[in-house]
Parts: C-alpha cells; structure tokens; sequence
C-alpha cells in the first residue's frame, strides 16, 4: 500500500488535485505554493479549537515572503451565516486583498465551506486551498466545489459552486480528532462503497477494526479510494443538473430531516444522521422490492460494526416523532418540484433516483 496519493480532478475549467496521506503538507510544500504562484498575502480562516491544534502546522510551511493574517472564528454550524461572510469579507478588503492573493482553509466543513463561499464572491474569485482537518470534510465537503451558508430557510440555501485550486487531506490533522467526529467521517466513507463500488464495500468490511484504531494506511487508502469516487461523480455532474451528483445524497433524504429535527445540534452529527438515513433508505428500497433483504441487512449491520447509529433508538432523548421525519422531506432544498426524490439502493455498488415513493411507504421505512 502507498503513503500518499494524489487525485487529479480534471473539470476542464478548473482542474486541481487532492493530495491525500501523512505529512502531505510538508513533503509537497513546493506544490501547494506553486499553485498561487502570484499570491502575495495568504488569509487562513479557521476557528478557535483548530487554530490551537493545527495552525502552527500551516504556518510554519509558509515561505517567508508571505504577508500572512489569520483569522479565527468560533467553531460551530451557528457561525455558517451570511453575518459571518459580511465580517470577514470586510477584514479581507480592509487588508487589501487582490484576485492573487489566496485564503487558506484550515478547518471542518463549516470552515470549508465558509472558506470556499468567501473566496468566490470576494472580488469574484479568489485562489483557495482546502486544508481539510476533519475525516468528513476530507473525503466529501472540501472537494466538489459547493460552497455555502445557513439561512434562516434552511441549510447550504445561499451558496455557490467554486472550485479550489488544491485540497490537501492531511492524516496528521486527524490525530486530535474526537472519536465520535471520526466515527462519524466513516458513514460517508461507507456511503461510497454503497453507491459506487461493491469491492470497497468489502474492504471496508475487512478492515473496519484496523481503520477504527487509526491504523495510518489503511486510514489513507479509505480517504483516497473516497476522493477518486467522490471525483467520479463530480466530473459526470459537476454543477449537479443531470442527476448525477444527485446519487452522492443516498441517505440524505432522511438525514436532513432528522438534522432538522435535532434543530443541527451536537445531539445528532451529520455522519450519525447519514448513517440512520443510509439505514432507512436501504429499507425503503427493500421494502419496494429493489434490494434484497441480505444486502439491506449487511449495509445495516456494517454500519454498526462501525459503531455508527442505525435507528432513531439513538434520537430518544430529542423525542423525534416519525410524522415531524416525515413532514420535514417536503420542505428538502432538492424537492422544489413537490416530487420527493429518494435515492435507492438495487445492490451495493448500484443506486439510482427515484421520486414515485409514496408518504406511507415512507413511513414504514422509519424505524
Ligand atoms: P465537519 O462538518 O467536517 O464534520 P465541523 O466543521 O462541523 O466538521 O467541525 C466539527 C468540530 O470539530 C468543530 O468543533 C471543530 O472545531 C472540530 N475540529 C475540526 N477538526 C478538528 C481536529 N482535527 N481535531 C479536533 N477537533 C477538530
Ligand atoms: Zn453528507
């Protein structure tokens, strides 16, 4: 097995590469500069837990010639607001930014995303770097170009698409991850192999252990088998119109609504509620008759092997009522046209788009 990878994202309009491994940040240190050769000033955006774990790691790869500032924010889902654009795009022209210059992502997804945001509307694009620190915005939010904010309407409904000109998944970052957010990360993992590729599924399976204690290789070959999925989709679909990109939401149906319900609190993770959705979208495919009854039980079962929650038992404490689930789909940003699309599973490795599911079949695949 290889310690590092790079994945090359060849849109034709913004191509870029992910780098993925141990240390990345140091050993390609020359690559990651000469992707904004005529940058004078770097913003590192990042929040306040990062910044005393990790931001010495970035800085101290910075070469001398840099006018660096950094700018911290509170960690959060509350920060991802469009108050939050408005300040720190003032501090970013107040320093005078040019369309050279580059911001520096340093965080999760709220951080990626903000990040990304910020770097498309300031001055109409500026060069972005994703240092993605946490395994979920590794293997899905820091590449793929949505970027984005709350409103008071729903999640990610202000936003745009803008792709970064590298992603650099540092495993290092990792180390100081909380076991839970971990955890979380591999729903999206195991997602991947669900909806594109069985023999992953398998790996996965094989390995769960190894990659539960942090085993580094194995860490590394699951982030980037991810990435050169996660790729696939993004170069068929970029700006997610020919439901394609669609797929990559398996699961995501009923996990917005069961974010929803959990008011996007700490109580339920988005990997957590990936992980219930992925449950109640095999079971809905099951009990429509596309997937057989082993397979739904070995998506299950492989989920939990993980540790991940497969039923809403684990939302006891919140009090979810199934019709409060069932109520929120409608209002899902991708179902504009009334119609729920659901994304079903016909084997592992194979999904497809489907919006014919009626409320009560709904209903019986929440359990
Ligand atoms: P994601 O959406 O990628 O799961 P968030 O941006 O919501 O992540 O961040 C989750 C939390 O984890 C935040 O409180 C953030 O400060 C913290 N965090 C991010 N990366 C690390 C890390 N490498 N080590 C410890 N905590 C981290
Ligand atoms: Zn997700």
């Amino acid at each position: 097995m290889k310690k590092n990878y790079s994945i090359k994202v060849s849109l034709k309009n913004n191509p870029y590469e992910v780098l993925v491994g141990k240390n990345v940040l140091r050993k390609y240190k020359n690559k990651i500069f000469s992707t904004i050769k005529d940058a004078k000033k770097i913003f590192i955006i990042t929040d306040t837990t990062i910044k005393k774990l990790h931001l010495k790691k970035i800085q101290q790869i910075i070469p001398k010639k840099f006018f660096i500032k950094t700018l911290t924010i509170s960690p959060g889902e509350k920060m991802k607001d469009i108050k939050t654009i408005n300040k720190i795009s003032d501090f970013l022209l107040k320093n005078k930014i040019s369309r050279n210059d580059a911001i520096f992502a340093l965080g999760g997804g709220v951080i990626g995303d903000i990040s990304g945001f910020l770097a498309s509307i300031t001055l109409r694009g500026i060069n972005l770097i994703q240092f993605p620190t946490t395994l979920l915005a590794q293997v899905d939010s820091s590449i793929g170009g949505k970027t984005g904010v709350n409103s008071s309407y729903g999640k990610n409904l202000i936003g745009s698409f803008y792709q970064p000109k590298l992603v650099v998944c540092d495993t290092i970052f990792l180390t100081t991850l909380p076991r839970r957010e971990l955890i979380a990360g591999y729903a999206e993992i195991i997602k991947y192999g669900i909806i594109y590729d069985k023999n992953f599924f398998i790996w996965l399976n094989k390995n769960t252990k190894k990659l539960l204690n942090n085993s580094a290789l194995e860490t590394i070959k699951a982030i980037k088998r991810s990435v050169e999925i996660k790729k696939e989709f993004i170069l068929k679909d970029e700006k997610d119109v020919k439901n394609f990109r669609a797929l990559l939401n398996f699961g995501h149906t009923f996990a917005h609504s069961l974010e929803n319900c959990a008011k996007y609190s700490k109580n339920l993770l988005h990997g957590e509620a990936v992980s219930i959705g992925m449950c109640m979208a095999s079971k809905l495919s099951n009990n429509l008759g596309f997937l057989s009854l082993n397979n739904y039980l070995k998506i299950k079962n492989t989920l939990s092997d993980f540790s991940l929650p497969i039923n809403i038992e684990f939302l006891k404490k919140i009090r979810i009522q199934k019709k409060q689930i069932v109520k929120n789909m409608v209002y899902d940003k991708k179902n504009l046209s009334g119609k729920i699309n659901f994304v079903l599973c016909k084997d592992i490795g194979k999904v497809f788009v489907y919006n014919k599911v009626k409320k009560d079949s709904i209903r019986k695949s929440i359990s």
